[in-house]
């Protein structure tokens, strides 16, 4: 059984959902939140607390599912951090009104600049997987825009709930920032309230719950979503390179990262080479024994280990493939020979199993990649820039990372989100405060000059004049 099964399920007071949502209504009505003090004073409180209570947030992270210390806090506790360190930096540039120079289509219309306003309360929703970066990162832009903020951990990871629930009113202003605990229950019992914009992160299927309960109130929404993200490998790229990063990749936090490669589509002549280059690469990384290094994390839950298990015997394990309920523990694990119509190549994996899968080229992995939905991320391992060409042009994914896996997310100049199935919105520095802002146009017209002509009575000199124009 895992650690984070052995600790109650987080709950909350249902009752008192519609009265916290009110409350927050009722702060951010006041204007509170507008004012760039208060914004700056709450993004400087979440870096204080992700700094003074870093080793416990890698303790909780640990006591749920054994995550490495050192994914703990850069993939994970540092992205709120990193993300409200460039927001305060940049926090009077973002929210200055966009003063739009020269002449627009209407000489003498006046002025016309563009405001970004808060949208007003707001449902955070995350995810288990990087259950402190994916809750605090969203609320960095939702902060910084000037709005106020319910923050929905995910109950799969009970520790860090804890935790969150613990340090979030202590260093957040509590009357426009709530964090509230739960699961199924607790998030429908949210997803009742009216809120100006919802943020959810996980998979697919609650995706579509989520915008179902927006759906009645006009509220709009960005779905951070998942699905098979696929590594395509040319036949001339650097294979010892390519196994690297691809294994670094899919295995950092046990195969759980929503753009961890999915799948592998290697041209036929090269994939001995590279599952060999693979297998090294893992013992390099982890040792003979993976179960006993600390830099390799568990399955988060029973429930996720017994599907990932179900799914090993889709195909020959090249190396890997041991399992241990008790430990939540699956050894990383590359497979070949996997039909594309078994299991294992239907839903996103979310776990440490590599399927490995032969083409005739990258022609034939473009057919494969665009016969399946739009994935979060695709990569390709290529030295040749024709080829990499192709791939850009005829697929289509929310991101794409050429010769790597996982860093493009790591550039916040960059919007990070899917595409169709993979999701809709994007976010990341700047990116995350335009999704959290209404972009208001406002035209100032001056009232010196105010020509008769162009009101009715229209006559026949207007409407020549302007067909001129127009
Ligand atoms: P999860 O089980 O923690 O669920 C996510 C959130 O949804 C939780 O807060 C949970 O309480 C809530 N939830 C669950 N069931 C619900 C219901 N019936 N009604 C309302 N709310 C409900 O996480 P998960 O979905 O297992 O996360 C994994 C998935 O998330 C994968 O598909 C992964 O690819 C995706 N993901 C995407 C990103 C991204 O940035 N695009 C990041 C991480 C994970």
């Amino acid at each position: 059984m895992a650690a984070a099964e052995s600790i109650p399920h987080p709950t909350c007071d249902v009752e008192a959902i519609p009265g916290r949502v009110a409350q927050l209504r009722a702060t951010f009505d006041s204007g509170r939140t507008r004012s760039l003090d208060w914004r700056r004073s709450q993004l400087e409180a979440i870096q204080r607390m992700s700094s003074e209570h870093a080793e416990d947030f890698a303790r909780a992270l640990h006591a749920d599912f054994k995550k490495p210390p050192l994914e703990a806090h850069t993939a994970d506790v540092g992205q709120g951090k990193s993300e409200a360190a460039l927001a305060l930096k940049n926090l009077k540039k973002w929210t200055s009104p966009e003063k739009l120079r020269g002449m627009g289509p209407m000489p003498g219309a006046g002025k016309a600049r563009v405001l970004r306003e808060p949208l007003g309360v707001v449902l955070i929703i995350a995810p288990w997987n990087y259950p402190v970066g994916l809750l605090l990162s969203p609320a960095v832009g939702a902060i910084a825009a000037g709005n106020a903020v319910v923050l929905k951990p995910s109950e799969v990871t009970p520790h860090t709930s804890a935790l969150l629930a613990e340090l979030v009113p202590r260093y957040l202003d509590p009357e426009a920032i709530t964090l509230v605990e739960g699961g199924v229950e607790e998030t429908t019992a949210l997803l009742d309230e009216r809120f100006d914009h919802i943020f959810y992160t996980g998979n697919g299927h609650v995706g579509r719950i989520v915008m179902e309960a927006a759906a009645r109130n006009l509220t709009p929404v960005t779905l951070e979503l998942g699905g098979k993200s696929p590594c395509i490998v040319d036949a001339d790229a650097d294979i010892d390179v390519a196994a690297r990063r691809i294994a670094w990749g899919k295995f950092i936090n046990a195969g759980q990262t929503c753009i961890a490669p999915d799948y592998v589509l290697v041209e036929r002549s090269k994939e001995s080479e590279l599952v060999d280059a693979l297998r090294r690469t893992v013992e390099e990384f982890y040792g003979k024994d993976p179960k006993a290094t600390p830099d390799y994390a568990r399955v988060v839950n029973s429930r996720h280990h017994a599907r990932l298990a179900a799914l090993l015997k889709d195909g020959t394990p090249a190396f890997g493939g041991e399992s241990d309920p008790e430990d939540c523990y699956i050894a990383p694990t590359v497979l070949r020979d996997v039909s594309p119509d078994s299991d294992l190549m239907k839903d996103e994996i979310f776990g440490p199993i590599l399927p490995v899968l032969p083409v005739d080229g990258v022609e034939e992995a473009i057919e494969f990649v665009n016969q399946r939905e739009k994935p979060l991320a695709l990569y390709l391992f290529t030295g040749n820039e024709e080829a990499e060409q192709e791939v850009l042009e005829r697929t289509s994914s929310g991101g794409v990372c050429v010769n790597g896996t996982i860093l493009h997310i790591g550039d916040p100049r960059m919007p990070f989100g899917g595409v169709g199935p993979s999701g809709m919105g994007a976010y990341h520095g700047k990116h995350t405060f335009e999704a959290f802002s209404h972009r208001k146009s406002v035209l100032t017209r001056g009232v010196r000059f105010d020509p008769k002509l162009m009101y009715p009575p229209y006559s026949e000199r207007m409407l020549g004049l302007l067909r001129r124009f127009l």
